[in-house]
């Protein structure tokens, strides 16, 4: 089969490999889209640790079962693969699985003709559900997770509160748009890249800025800051602009490590929260949220060719791609 191959760092093959078979208890996917995920551009960089190459990359899944239990069905993919039998698996916060592991890193990934999983590890979509919706499950069930985090631990109902967005890639952009569809009036969105930032001030009705220009907000003026980038400056901007009592969803982790502003989150009460992935019960509200609309129209994501993939990962490297999303089709 076609595949698109992590080989080195900065460098993704588009090549021949091994059609993968199902082993007992699997199935075999035909892809039919998948997402470049911002972690797939942490493994292209060299970045992490548990991608290592060569490795098909690509966790970000829509297709047909045609093999193994299941056969026809329109499925896209949990990449975690979970135990089922842990306390976490059985208390269904199964994206903390003591066992797990995940798609396009412990094991061969999406960016290929043909894909295998778990047959645990899949759920259903509507065969109208255009690709693009369904293949956008993966990112917009994290940004339903951590909404969902954010929701118990606000004080007020979600639609009345401030919301800042920090990152107009796909997980912040999925996150104001559901954020929207809840009913919640004001969100600014911070993004640096100023084609993404076009493209979220014409895809979500938030206040778009620069951070570079500034906070885009006033300091402790806001009840709820979804971090979408996980950097030194974006955890202390967050810090900056939560309002006492207010929540920080840490969801993005571009940096692994960096001094936070412990004396605020004391002293003003903050409630931070790191949130990671998704239950297999986000991944099914999430299908049924796409297939609502919730997310809109989802025009703004770009399909390209897997042929094309490399050029795509370039694109994206450098900064030259308009699109929070781009899709690649085998
Ligand atoms: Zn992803
Ligand atoms: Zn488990």
């Amino acid at each position: 089969m076609k595949a698109l191959v992590y080989t080195a760092p900065n460098e993704v093959t588009y090549r021949d490999e091994p059609s993968p078979s199902p082993a007992h208890g699997e199935v075999l996917i035909r892809v039919e889209r998948v997402g470049i995920c911002g972690s797939d551009m942490h493994a292209y960089h060299g970045r992490d640790p548990r991608r290592v190459p060569p490795l098909i990359l690509g966790h970000e899944i829509v297709g047909d079962i045609v093999e193994g239990p299941g056969r026809g069905r329109r499925v896209t993919v949990n990449p975690l693969i979970t135990c089922g039998a842990c306390d976490y698996c059985r208390e269904g916060r199964d994206n903390l699985c003591a066992n797990r592991t995940m798609i396009g890193m412990t094991r061969a990934g999406g960016f290929a003709e043909w894909v295998t999983t778990a047959a645990s590890s899949v759920i259903d979509v509507p065969p109208t559900m255009p690709a693009r919706a369904a293949a956008l499950t993966e990112p917009a069930a994290t940004a339903l997770h951590a909404i969902g985090l954010a929701r118990r631990s606000l004080v007020r109902p979600l639609a009345d509160a401030c919301v800042l967005v920090l990152g107009g890639g796909a997980i912040g952009l999925l996150a104001a748009l559901l954020l929207q569809s809840e009913g919640v009036r004001s969100i600014a969105l911070g993004e640096t890249n100023p084609l993404r930032r076009a493209a979220a001030g014409g895809a979500c009705g938030a206040t778009v800025f620069d951070p570079a220009e500034g906070n885009g907000v006033a300091d402790a003026s806001v009840d709820l800051v979804i971090d979408a980038v996980g950097a030194r400056a974006t955890r202390a901007a967050a810090l900056a602009a939560v309002k006492p009592g207010g929540v920080v969803m840490h969801v993005g982790l571009a940096d692994w490590a960096s001094e936070i502003d412990m004396r605020k989150l004391t002293l003003a009460e903050v409630t931070l929260i790191g949130t990671y992935t998704y239950t297999t019960a986000d991944l099914v509200a999430t299908v049924a949220a796409l297939e609502r609309g919730a997310f809109g129209d989802l025009a703004w994501v770009e399909e390209r060719p897997l042929a094309e993939g490399a050029n795509a990962f370039r694109d994206l490297h450098e900064g030259r791609c308009a699109a929070a999303k781009v899709l690649l089709q085998p």
